[in-house]
């Protein structure tokens, strides 16, 4: 027998396996969180630091409405929370559209024929739908018209998964899209409403502030490995799980990691957290489960991304927080405005600092390009943009982030139900947890909320809560009041399915 028996072995320092490890060590259980990562805990919410300015994984808002989750990110970094004003727009044909859109600019910039044709295309959309969508294009085509689709949906999507709408499931439009997002605000901005019926929606929908910590989203998650560490867990970096092996002699785990060195250790416990990608997990998992089982979870795709971070004198050429960069004719799919999110996310206010994304997958030609050649095509881009001159670029660096999204494809629905079926019924001591984890397109709050639950069934001896039902609310990403949730989600028995427990 191995000398510590971890009450949890969690995997991964994100904010799901950070949010796990606080909750189980405040109640006194012993945890340990392994991370591959040798630097950096925070997972895809990390802040990367290059010669002191520092750079998101895109810009991570901190906006939750639970309550909860509110009140423990003031718990733990609350003087160092900022209160931000949103600011963003979108970039389309040469023009600079606010987004949230506003009706007269948007009428004024699209120009009166397009947006007769707009309201023409959307009317034609709303006599004949697309029964029953399946697919993010006929979602989005329904709900707005062909026209607006093509305009303002189209470009972006298909830069952000790579893939035609034809082939994104209408789910992922439903989960992010309805509520306010640019379609509705489009529809609100060009289309005459119903009197009153939508405008509660409107005016709850526009957010137009959000926390941030003031060094960056790295900063919180720093914090909360502290605090863990204070409350007699440990947060161990730089090495991967590469195998999770359970003994059902003893009804134990045992997790085994790799350094860059190649040095393997073993880690035993009660119960596994992961917070990696199922993908990965199962391929690693003794174990072995059925060939059904491994065939769902080799299935799992993954869209990945990286950020061209640049360094400019400050011309003040733009003041939004993010642009989303709707043209065809750049590869960038946003770009990020480091210093509008906190003004100490550069060390020198005379410079800015931007962050180029480009949407890829690991191992295609933009991923693989080297960072001298991804620098190139920034510098060019940020020019054609008008968003900064050449000669004021002072220096840049390459952040690369695999499986930044989990891709919700007509197939991944099956492949997690029949992958998680499996595991409740065969590994009641495995939890998994936050966005990869369980292939869910979890923000920070539901990733920590999942991770919550999870800490909270350990500590109950029980699937009290029912985890899969965080993030149903398909309006939430958009919509809603910080902290609209007062408490913890109902126990499992209370939930149903048209109600779900995260619901607000
Ligand atoms: C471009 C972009 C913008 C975003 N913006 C926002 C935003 O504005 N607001 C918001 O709330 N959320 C935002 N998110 C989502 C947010 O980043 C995630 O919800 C959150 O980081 C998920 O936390 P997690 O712990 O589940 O996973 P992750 O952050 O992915 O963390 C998982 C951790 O596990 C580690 N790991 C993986 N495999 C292994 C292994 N085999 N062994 C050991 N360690 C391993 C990884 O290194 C990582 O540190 C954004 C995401 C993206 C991609």
């Amino acid at each position: 027998m191995p000398r510590d028996v971890f009450q949890a072995v969690i995997i991964g320092a994100g904010p799901a396996g950070l949010t796990a490890a606080y909750e189980l060590s405040r109640h006194a259980a012993p945890v340990i969180v392994l991370e591959a990562d040798p630097q950096y805990v925070g997972g895809i919410s990390r802040t990367v630091n290059y010669k002191d300015f520092r750079f998101d994984i895109g810009g991570h808002r901190f906006f939750s409405k639970s309550r909860e989750v509110e009140d423990l990110w003031t718990a733990i970094c609350g003087p160092d929370m900022l209160e931000r004003p949103r600011s963003s727009r979108i970039y389309y044909r040469g023009q600079f559209f606010t987004y949230p859109l506003r009706a007269f600019e948007a009428l004024s910039k699209l120009g009166l024929i397009e947006s007769a044709r707009c309201m023409l295309s959307f009317a034609k959309a709303r006599l004949n739908p697309t029964p029953n969508p399946q697919t993010f294009e006929d979602w989005v085509v329904n709900q707005f018209g062909e026209r607006l689709f093509r305009i303002f949906f189209k470009t972006y999507t298909e830069k952000v998964w790579g893939m035609s709408c034809q082939e994104i499931s209408a789910d992922w439009a439903a989960q992010r899209i309805k509520g306010l997002s640019l379609g509705s605000a489009l529809k609100h901005a060009l289309l005459p409403q119903s009197k009153s019926k939508d405008r509660k929606t409107v005016v709850k929908t526009l957010i137009d502030t959000f926390r941030y910590p003031r060094l960056g989203p790295g900063m919180m998650w720093e914090a909360f490995a502290h605090r863990v560490d204070l409350q007699g867990g440990e947060v161990r970096l730089g090495g991967r799980v590469e195998s999770c092996r359970f003994d059902r002699a003893s009804n134990l785990w045992f997790v085994t990691t790799r350094d860059a060195t190649g040095k393997t250790e073993e880690f035993c416990g009660r119960h596994v957290v992961s917070s990696m990608p199922i993908r990965e997990l199962i391929a690693n998992l003794e174990p072995r489960l059925s060939e059904e089982v491994v065939r769902a979870a080799q299935s799992l795709r993954y869209r990945d991304f990286l950020t061209v971070g640049l360094i400019v004198r400050d011309r003040d050429r733009f003041r939004d927080n993010w642009i989303y960069i709707h043209d065809p004719s750049v590869k960038v799919g946003r770009v990020q405005n480091y210093k509008s999110w906190s003004p100490e996310m550069v060390p020198d206010p005379a410079y800015a600092s931007y962050g180029l994304e480009y949407f890829c997958f690991e191992g295609d030609g933009l991923w693989n390009t080297p960072d001298s050649g991804l620098l190139a095509l920034a510098r060019q881009e940020i020019q054609q943009l008008g968003l900064a001159d050449q000669a004021d670029i002072v220096d840049g660096c390459v952040i690369r982030q695999p499986k930044a999204y989990p891709v919700y494809d007509d197939t991944y629905q099956q492949n997690v139900a029949v992958i998680r079926a499996a595991l409740e019924r065969n590994f009641p001591t495995l939890h998994l947890v936050g966005r990869n984890g369980m292939h869910k397109y979890n923000n920070q709050d539901h990733a920590m909320m999942t991770a919550m639950l999870s800490a909270r069934n350990i500590l109950a001896g029980t699937r009290k809560y029912d985890v899969w039902a965080v993030n149903q609310d398909a309006e939430y990403h958009e919509s809603g009041s910080a902290g609209d949730i007062p408490a913890a989600p109902q126990e499992k028995s209370t939930i149903t399915p048209t109600a779900p427990a995260w619901s607000g």
